[in-house]
């Protein structure tokens, strides 16, 4: 296994929220570093060793799976225990509450947006959505 390569697809599959990958990915990795294995360099560019490196690694791959995890397992994909803040991927209107306000409210295509600054999912509110 080429640690670095693995980390680096762990990131992108994250980024592109395909959670699956990333549940895999980040198994992989885990079991790696289990066996003894050298850690990835967690920042590209940055030499910071394996002292540094491995724990930042467990963390990140086990959060990384159990949020993917979260993920696969709720019906709507909507993650257990993700505070709940919403945009509209087409304007600033204000968030619902919760989950299942947004339904009522009439938002759609709600998804899980990890790489959000201010919100944490993405969807459409009634005016926008089709
Ligand atoms: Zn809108």
């Amino acid at each position: 296994m080429d640690p670095q390569a693995t980390w680096k697809s762990l990131l992108d599959e994250w980024a592109d929220r395909n959670w699956q990958a990333v549940i895999e990915l980040a198994e992989a990795l885990l079991q790696w570093l289990d066996k003894g294995g050298c850690p990835p360099e967690v920042i590209a560019g940055r030499r910071l060793g394996t002292f540094w490196n491995e724990p930042v690694v467990r963390f990140c791959c086990q959060f990384a799976a159990d949020i993917a995890n979260r993920v696969l397992n709720s019906p709507d994909g909507i993650p257990e225990g993700v505070p709940f803040s919403l945009s509209c991927s087409e304007c600033d209107c204000a968030s619902p509450d919760s989950y299942e306000q947004a339904i009522h409210e009439g938002w759609t295509a709600i998804e899980f947006w990890p790489q959000g600054t201010s919100e944490n999912f993405l969807g459409a509110c009634p005016e926008h959505s089709d």
